[in-house]
Formats: C-alpha cells, sequence, structure tokens
C-alpha cells in the first residue's frame, strides 16, 4: 500500500520574499533598497533626491509583511534554513511539498532555485539535506531517492535530463496519480553532482529568443515603456543586463520512496517534493505604455495564470477553509496537484531586485505575494 500519514487536512502556504543585490551594472545607479529585518521594501532617502521627486508624485509608501524576508545580504541557506528546511524534513515521513520561486527575468529565481558553487541553491540544498536525513534516519527501512527534471513551455513538456527530449504527455496512473508519462526518473544515492546536472538541464531551457511563437511579439514592435523613469525605456533594454526572458517553468521532484518493513508491517511511503523555478512573471502581470493589461493570449503564460488561481485558492482556504483549488487548468498545476493539495506544504519564494528599473515589477510581484496570504 502507499499512502502519506494523514496529518493535516489542507495545504499550508508559506510566502517568503526574497531581494537580491544589484548586479555591477545596477551599482551606483539604483536607489531601492530591502530592510530585511522587517517586510517592508523601503526607498533609501539618502541616495538620491532626485529620484524621490520624480517618484513622489506617482506612489505612496506600500507595505506588506509576509512569512519571511530576505535582504541582498541573505545567502541561499539562510533562505533554506529559515523558510525551507523543516518541510524538507517532512518528505522523508511521506509528505509532499512544493517550492517554487516567483518573479519576473532577472529577479533571481534560478539563483535561488539552483544557485552557484559558493551559494549553493534550494534545489540543491534540499536534496543535502534529504540524503543526510535518511543517513542519520535510525529505523531499517530502505529508501530510494529519485529525480525528474522537466520544463513545461507553451503548454508542452519536455525532460531538461534528455539531449533532445520530445513532448511528453501526462497521463494518471491508479497507483501514483498524475504522471508525465516517458520522463527520466534517475535513481541517486547522493547529492554530489546534482548541481552539474541542473546547470546542464537548464541550459537546454527555452528563452524568449529560441521560442519560434514568442519573437513574433516583440517583432511586432511592442515597446515596454516604465513611467517611473525620468528616460522612458523598454522592456529589451531592462533586460539586456538580466539575460533572456526564461518562458518555461522547469520542475526538478524529488521523491523519496521509504519501505517499512518490521514484524506488523510492511507498507511503502512516499514522500515528493517538487522545486519549480517558473517563466519569468513579467508578461503575465505587464501593463503596457497606455497602462492597459495585454490581452494577446499568446503572450500570457497559461500554467503561470493556472499556479497563481491554485495559490489564490489555496490562501482562501487557509484563511476561511475549504475551497476550491482548480489544478485542471494548465500542465504545470497537473503536475504539480500532489504538492498543492491534501496534507502537502507550499512554500512561494517571490523573487525581487532592488534596482528602481525593476521598481514596476518589483511592485506586481509584491502586490502578488501579498494576494497569495
Ligand atoms: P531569473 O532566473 O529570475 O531570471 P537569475 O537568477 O538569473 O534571475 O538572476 C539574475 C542575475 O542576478 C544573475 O546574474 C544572478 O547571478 C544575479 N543574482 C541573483 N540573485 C543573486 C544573489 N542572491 N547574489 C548574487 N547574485 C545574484
Ligand atoms: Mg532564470
Amino acid at each position: 500500500s502507499i499512502r502519506a500519514p494523514a496529518t493535516k487536512k489542507t495545504t499550508t502556504l508559506t510566502v517568503a520574499v526574497k531581494c537580491r543585490p544589484l548586479t555591477e551594472r545596477e551599482r551606483g545607479r539604483d536607489i531601492v533598497r530591502v530592510n530585511d529585518d522587517k517586510e517592508v521594501l523601503v526607498l533609501d532617502p539618502d541616495l538620491s533626491k532626485d529620484y524621490l521627486d520624480r517618484i513622489q508624485n506617482r506612489t505612496k509608501e506600500r507595505r506588506y509583511s509576509f512569512d519571511y524576508a530576505f535582504g541582498p545580504d541573505s545567502a541561499n541557506s539562510d533562505v533554506y534554513k529559515r523558510s525551507i528546511s523543516s518541510t524538507i524534513s517532512g518528505v522523508i515521513q511521506g509528505l509532499n511539498a512544493t517550492v517554487f520561486a516567483y518573479g519576473s527575468t532577472g529577479s533571481g529565481k534560478t539563483y535561488t532555485m539552483v544557485g552557484t558553487q559558493d551559494d549553493p541553491g534550494l534545489m540543491v540544498l534540499s536534496l543535502h539535506t534529504i540524503f543526510d536525513l535518511i543517513k542519520k534516519d535510525a529505523s531499517s527501512d530502505d529508501f530510494e531517492v529519485t529525480c525528474s527534471y522537466l520544463e513545461v513551455y507553451n503548454e508542452v513538456i519536455y525532460d531538461l535530463l534528455e539531449k533532445s527530449s520530445g513532448h511528453l504527455e501526462l497521463r494518471e496512473d491508479p497507483e501514483k496519480g498524475i504522471v508525465v508519462a516517458g520522463l527520466r526518473c534517475s535513481k541517486v544515492n547522493s547529492a554530489d553532482k546534482i548541481l552539474e546536472l541542473l546547470n546542464l538541464g537548464n541550459s537546454r531551457r527555452k528563452t524568449e529568443s529560441t521560442g519560434a511563437n514568442e519573437t513574433s511579439s516583440r517583432s511586432r514592435g511592442m515597446t515596454y515603456v516604465y513611467h517611473y523613469q525620468a528616460k522612458p525605456f523598454t522592456l529589451a533594454e531592462a533586460f539586456s543586463s538580466m539575460g533572456l526572458p526564461t518562458r518555461s517553468h522547469a520542475v526538478l521532484e524529488i521523491t523519496v520512496t521509504r519501505k517499512q518493513r518490521n514484524k506488523y508491517r510492511n507498507q511503502v511511503i512516499r514522500g515528493k517534493l517538487a522545486l519549480v523555478d517558473l517563466a519569468g512573471s513579467e508578461r503575465a502581470s505587464e501593463t503596457n505604455s497606455g497602462g492597459q493589461k495585454l490581452r494577446d493570449g499568446a503572450n500570457i503564460n497559461r500554467s503561470l495564470l493556472a499556479l497563481a488561481n491554485c495559490i489564490n485558492a489555496l490562501g482562501k482556504q487557509q484563511k476561511k477553509g475549504l475551497a476550491y483549488v482548480p489544478y485542471r487548468n494548465s500542465k504545470l498545476t497537473r503536475i504539480l496537484k500532489d504538492g498543492l493539495s491534501g496534507n502537502s506544504q507550499t512554500i512561494m519564494i517571490a523573487t525581487i531586485s532592488p534596482a528602481d528599473s525593476q521598481y514596476h515589477h518589483t511592485v506586481n510581484t509584491l502586490k502578488y505575494a501579498d494576494r497569495a496570504k
């Protein structure tokens, strides 16, 4: 039998905000910073009076509060320890969990999830913890850990662990629930090579420039103007220092299967941890120069919107009791269903940039994260 301990009925949702440091290019020009003790994004009045004069006419100070807030000096390990490590230990007990990074392009999603050699991200740290916990576990249970890494791009699923993956389909398995047919699911025995594997997988991810359908919207000459800048600049310019927008969602799924053996029972417990590096959120929340919402269906990422709707529903569920969570509306939410329902934990890391050029995105992300609560 496969079961998870029924300790909780509803899904818990935790929202953390993480602000990255300024990049080299931004340094010296940007003047918004985060106060990491408190959940407030503050303008630093010392840095530029000119900026404050410009922005004063258009914005009031906004305050949001979240479960956790991490400033530019926080390492990924700080985020990990404070906001998700306790969740990860549940996974080897058979709990399901989802951790995802939400934010605009260049806000630090991939850095937070994958990270670097010096500052390994949540995907890497989680896997390390899982192996540490298994090593320390005093029971005689057998453990098996498997990983898969996929991307959802334009509602098509690809295997990031395969060199040239074809389209993969979702199937309903009577025992395992929703599965991706043909997805490589590798048995892993340590967390050693995971960073390399993730970087290799990420190099296969689709970005704006490689998406055949996506480039057309740009060649139609869409220009994004940021009102709060003295000199308006385009989306392309804003992105120039941050790499190309990622249009796909990357999902690392770690499954821990635990075979309990003693003279009373012989059972299998399975815990699943999904770690998701979402597509850039800018299109989903972007407003153009006229302040109108983009309506072009091709520009709006269906999976991202569907996830947003699920998160909103989970937030309501947490506050007011049961609410319908609309999983079925996209590939991503179907894949994540187990980690977004039942007795599972969902952690959203909203990533933001301290740069003034990203102010608009930052506000959108904070509003979104705020609504999720
Ligand atoms: P995203 O995946 O959201 O598009 P990235 O993770 O690629 O954004 O981050 C954009 C840039 O900012 C990268 O150059 C990355 O190295 C840098 N960066 C992000 N977070 C941090 C951080 N905490 N410390 C140092 N550099 C960071
Ligand atoms: Mg990225």
